[in-house]
């Protein structure tokens, strides 16, 4: 029996890996390789079968898989499982020091992670009781401990000691040698059965040359392990510290190195990304390395909840627990009917109608065969509520429900990630079950229960659960966490993050179980971690991350958080300060795209255009601002009149329907000449128009009452047209303008003198800033919509063009605009002469006239511009890539 240690780098895996080489070429497979997780075991696997190995894969497994081989027919309670049965325990025991914490998920966690940590350290509920702060944790130990025996239920420990009578009574039949590598201490159970392991077989066992690791060797020493020191073997690599602007840039940094060494010819598979742990940088690098087009396989499990799949198994029963609340629907129905064309506007159907419950709403929303057939189905789970059914009983009926879930057939030509999301789904289905069997296991089979009860302790198993998606793509970039790493060794690695107290962690003290208490249980011979010994290992597992490579390791962190402030780089990184390259990353190459981007701004297709020119035989002079804003944003919504899905029923109440409001009241109230009162006016149409959107009658829909009234109100004391002028409002015109093109609307209010001089107004429900903006656009002819209504005035109706203005009926109800210095008007808006009015009115006119005929020629062209596309209700399928840019730059402003 051997303990090899060494630092990291120093090759222990390497003369393990030798050995098993040698077996397996002699043609036994009487051994074992054991490491501690999955994906080791599995990169093991993968470096044998490239030296042109055939093994059986359960020769190199994890030390759980070995232990639960050895000892069949026990049952261990899953994660998800043990916390059910630690939450029941502590409910039932209620120990009255954690009665202000108990109902916290974190308290919980904690709790059930010490129970765990306690029973692998052999200390069980009587021996804790005497630890100082042990009474309460005793208890609740000591009925964890009861529950799982009543249920058949072990824990890792219970298969421990299991597994260790087994190997002190039989021995280890059909073996001779087992091999642990990759592991940096191990409890005390672990190392008695260690013990008896190397009384039966040749045992060689690998440990850092660490300060975590120090107590282990010292306890294998005095067992009679030989000792083989190595030293470091690996070349030392060259290292680089990149410190970027930001975290996205640093995530673009190592991108683009991946890139630069991939077109020197390294192989993808040769290079690889440690991290300290999953976030924040593993949704980040997984959408730059999308981006980039670099292939990348991340080793890190997922949250089984966080599945489409699950989400729609779990959806449906909450929704239907939930008395079948039409929002709470939506997604499940999506994920249900995906397929089903009609979907979208069935969606939106039940979207406006939010707030809204019950199945049969929805049945009588469609006709769509799909969506029936799946509203059918669920209508089913309605029998589940009131049912009180045994634990057995429930894990079938929700077993069954798998069947729901629509399969779609896997086609060619799909991206990585969506092949991976469909290979996923049985693997998913199969995790879900067991989900559900583990959930049942922590009940009493005879005693029934109900839904809501059964289902509550099922959410918390799903909860715990993760998910490994398999992917067996070879040539790929690795990103794995600094534990996951230790058995790698790469031609490139890069180490991202490392700042203060994300690499290193720190790690606060456990509130259950302190350190001194700790520290008296490790005298008696237990070993338990404390805080100074999780800190310790933060500089082993930089160690570890940094001797990954063989030709360059590249550190890196970001200069600033997202919200500006500095960040504070590691102290780990103090040795390495002088190899600061660079404080900025290089200049920006642009990602390779798969699909280029298309420059094509235009239809060319002539049945196409002559589609068009028919669409837009009128135009409203909205449309037409709309156009010669961003040609692109006029094309998404008057001719695919595509729309966004309808707000949620408390976020309707916005700018757009307060303008419906406000609209509404001043046609009611020029219609009564000014002699409805305001207030009344305003409570009426607010009631009406909210009651017809179903806008909940909150503060909300309060505040947006009172703004109302305030804002007309001051409007009503300047609203009076000067003595003897006529006003009328809402008045409809049809204009034609040169050839066939024809603009409608309608002008809000029209004033005329008695001698034929017309001034139109433009109601907005906006403030003052925007019509600023809108009497700037007018400037450019970007804005052409007073014009329009003054020429309608003029050519339409015969009166003398006298002035136009924009009237804003929000805030402090600011008017302005352009007149030919009438003297009513003298203190409001600009006053220019005839001529220049008139001016203005043909440049309007030429600029719709220019619009129309783009619009009928098929011009799409977005045209990016801060102020537009910051409200833009298509920036998601903008194509235009410089919105970011504009916006960018509207924000530098
Ligand atoms: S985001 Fe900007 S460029 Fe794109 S369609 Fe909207 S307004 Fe036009």
């Amino acid at each position: 029996m051997v303990v090899l240690t060494g630092p990291p780098g120093s090759g222990k895996t390497h003369v393990i890996f030798q050995e098993v080489c040698q077996i397996l070429a002699a043609g036994r497979s009487d051994f074992r390789f054991l490491v501690p997780s999955a994906t080791m075991a599995e990169h093991i696997r993968n470096r044998l079968a490239r030296e042109g190995h055939v093994f059986r894969p359960g020769l190199i497994q994890t030390f759980s898989k070995f232990i639960e081989e050895l000892t069949p027919g026990r049952r261990q309670a899953s994660g998800g499982a043990f916390q059910a049965i630690v939450d029941q325990a502590l409910e039932s025991v209620s120990p009255a020091g954690y009665t202000p914490v108990a109902d916290l998920d974190g308290f919980r966690r904690v709790l059930a992670n010490l129970i765990e940590e306690l029973s692998l350290g052999g200390c069980d509920s009587a021996t804790i009781r005497t630890a100082p702060g042990g009474e309460e944790i005793a208890g609740v130990y000591r009925d964890v401990e009861n529950r799982l025996a009543r249920r058949g239920l072990t824990t890792r420990a219970g298969r421990l000691t299991a597994t260790l009578s087994g190997v002190e009574s039989n021995g280890l039949p059909g073996l001779s040698a087992v091999y642990f590598d990759g592991f940096s201490s191990f409890s005390n159970l672990e190392i008695r059965l260690l013990e008896a392991l190397a009384k039966t077989v040749n045992l060689t066992i690998t440990l850092p040359d660490s300060p975590g690791s120090a107590t282990t060797l010292e306890r294998l020493l005095s067992l009679g392990f030989q000792l083989r020191t190595l030293t470091r073997r690996r070349p030392e690599a060259a290292v680089v510290v990149v410190a970027a602007p930001d975290i996205t840039s640093e995530a673009e940094e190592v991108a683009r190195r991946i890139l630069a060494h991939h077109a020197e010819g390294v192989h993808f598979r040769e290079m690889g990304v440690v991290l300290r742990s999953e976030k924040p940088y593993v949704p980040l690098l997984e959408a730059t390395f999308e981006r980039f087009g670099i292939p990348a396989r991340f080793y890190f499990s997922r949250p089984l909840s966080g599945h489409p799949v699950v989400q729609f198994l779990t959806g449906g029963i909450d929704a239907a627990l939930g008395g079948w609340e039409h929002e709470a629907l939506l997604p499940v129905l999506r994920f249900g009917a995906a397929a089903d064309p009609s979907l979208d506007r069935f969606e939106f159907k039940v979207r406006r109608n939010l707030p809204a419950r019950g199945i049969v709403p929805l049945r009588e929303m469609t006709r769509s065969g799909g969506i029936q057939h799946l509203l059918e189905n669920l209508e089913r789970l309605d029998s589940w509520r009131g049912a009180v059914l045994t634990p057995p009983e429930w894990e079938r009926r929700i077993a069954d429900l798998t069947g729901l879930v629509p399969l779609e057939a896997p086609r060619d030509g799909v991206s990585h990630n969506l092949a991976a999301l469909w290979r996923s789904r049985t693997v998913v289905l199969r995790q879900f079950q067991s989900a559900v069997s583990d959930a049942a296991c922590t009940f009493d089979p005879e005693q029934p229960v109900t839904l809501d009860a059964f289902w509550r302790v099922l959410k918390g198993v799903v909860r715990l659960s993760s998910l490994r998606v398999p992917d067996h793509r070879r040539d790929v970039v690795h990103v794995m966490d600094a534990i996951e790493a230790r058995q790698w060794e790469l031609r490139n690695a890069f180490v991202c993050g490392l700042l203060e107290k994300q690499f290193p962690r720190y790690h606060s003290e456990n509130p259950l179980l302190s350190d001194e208490s700790r520290e008296l249980l490790n005298r008696s011979g237990f070993r338990f971690r404390t805080t100074a010994d999780r800190q310790r290992e933060e500089q082993f597992l930089f160690d570890v991350a940094v001797s990954r490579a063989t030709a360059e390791t590249v550190l890196s962190y970001p200069l600033r958080d997202p919200s500006g402030e500095d960040n504070l780089p590691s102290f780990l990184l103090s040795k390495y300060q002088a190899k600061v390259l660079s404080r900025d990353v290089r200049p920006q190459s642009g990602p390779p795209r798969s699909r280029p981007y298309s420059a094509s701004t235009s239809i060319s297709d002539s049945l196409l255009q002559e589609q068009l020119r028919g669409r837009h035989a009128v135009l409203r002079p909205t449309a037409v601002e709309t156009f010669l804003q961003c040609p692109f944003r006029f094309f998404v919504r008057h001719t695919l009149k595509l729309d966004s899905a309808p707000a949620a029923p408390e976020k309707r109440l916005d700018a757009l329907l307060k303008g419906i409001v406000v609209h509404t009241v001043m046609q009611r109230w020029h219609s009564s000449d000014g002699g409805m009162e305001i207030p009344s006016l305003v409570n009426a149409v607010v009631d009406e128009i909210c009651s017809s959107e179903k806008v909940p009658d909150n503060f909300r829909r309060e505040m947006a009452r009172i703004e109302i009234v305030s804002a007309l109100m001051k409007f009503t004391d300047m609203a009076e047209a000067p003595e003897g002028w006529k006003t009328s409002a809402e008045k409809a015109f049809e204009l034609r303008l040169q050839g066939d093109v024809v603009v409608s609307g309608r002008i809000d209010r029209l004033d005329v003198a008695p001698d034929g001089r017309a001034i139109v107004f433009d109601y907005k429900y906006s403030g003052g800033k925007r019509l600023k903006r809108i009497m700037a656009g007018h400037e450019s002819h970007r804005n052409v919509q007073v014009c329009l209504y003054l020429l309608a005035a003029s050519r339409i109706l015969g009166h003398e063009p006298a002035g136009m203005f924009y009237w804003s009926l929000k805030g402090d109800c600011r008017v302005d605009g352009w007149h030919v210095s009438l003297p009513d008007y003298k203190k409001i808006g600009t006053a220019i002469t005839s001529g220049e009015l008139m001016e203005m009115l043909e440049g309007s006119e030429a600029a719709t006239l220019e619009a129309a005929s783009e619009i009928r020629a098929g011009r799409i062209t977005p045209t990016p511009d801060p102020e537009i596309c910051r409200y833009c209700e298509f920036r998601d399928v903008c194509r235009a890539r410089s919105v970011s840019k504009a916006l960018a730059a509207g924000d530098a402003e």
